[in-house]
């Protein structure tokens, strides 16, 4: 696992990156770190947000999704974001969308965008949100052709929050990683707080924060060519 800071070549992508998400706040609560380190490197960096964010349980109110689409867009302006495209899939039902519909989605702005890397949560979602799981299976099924990255967070941590707070997190053990990165989270900071809804009274995320410091750990879903482990 290589280590140390985040590597533009490292990470496969020779242009633009995409990351594929189910949800505002997806891209700063998971992603931020990853996403705002890509940026700083002047890598162009897109966002494709399959839903509008109104299923949540944070700030639930009549409009939460109308008011969910415009925090994130002052999310992706701080993460330094080019450009930000937003779905209005249901919350909650991206599983029971059939999988090419949404993998053309994926494929549409990736055309649009140039994309020749796509990020997306780790398979298992992370949180266990089942939205995630499918947003990261409708990226890998929209272009073979292009390699996928994927947010995770190791085991130790996940065994940690789920003990901790009750939670469903799916974290991976040291050998199913393949890069680790030391981040600032500072850009990531300010776009958490511009998803006023989302991180006023969020317990969780504060404590996952915390647990991974500094520390950003990734897979492979699909790796770049040149990344890939030749066959025996
Ligand atoms: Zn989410």
């Amino acid at each position: 696992m290589a280590a140390g800071r985040p590597d533009h070549a490292a990470l496969g992508a020779d242009g633009p990156a995409l990351v594929v998400v189910a949800h505002p706040d997806d891209e700063s609560f998971g992603l931020g770190a990853v996403v705002s380190a890509l940026t700083a490197r002047g890598v162009p960096t897109d966002v494709l947000c399959l839903t509008r964010g109104e299923a949540s349980t944070l700030g639930a109110a009549p409009g939460l999704g109308d008011c969910r689409a415009v925090e994130v867009r002052r999310a992706a302006a701080e993460l330094g974001v080019r450009r930000l495209r937003l779905l209005d899939h249901p919350d909650g039902g991206l599983a029971d969308l059939p999988i090419e519909q949404l993998a053309t989605d994926v494929r549409q702005v990736a055309a649009a965008t140039g994309a020749r890397l796509l990020l997306v949560f780790d398979l298992g979602g992370v949180t266990g949100h089942p939205d995630h799981h499918r947003a990261t299976e409708a990226a890998l099924a929209a272009r073979v052709d292009l390699p996928v990255l994927a947010w995770a967070i190791g085991q130790s941590v996940a065994e940690r929050l789920n003990a901790e707070l009750g939670t469903a997190f799916v974290g991976r053990p040291p050998e199913q990683l393949d890069l680790a990165m030391v981040v600032d989270r500072a850009s990531q900071m300010r776009a958490v707080a511009c998803h006023r809804t989302q991180s006023i009274d969020n317990p969780v995320l504060r404590r996952r924060l915390e647990l991974q410091g500094d520390h950003e750990v990734l897979r492979w879903l699909r790796p770049p060519v040149s990344a890939a482990v030749p066959a025996p």
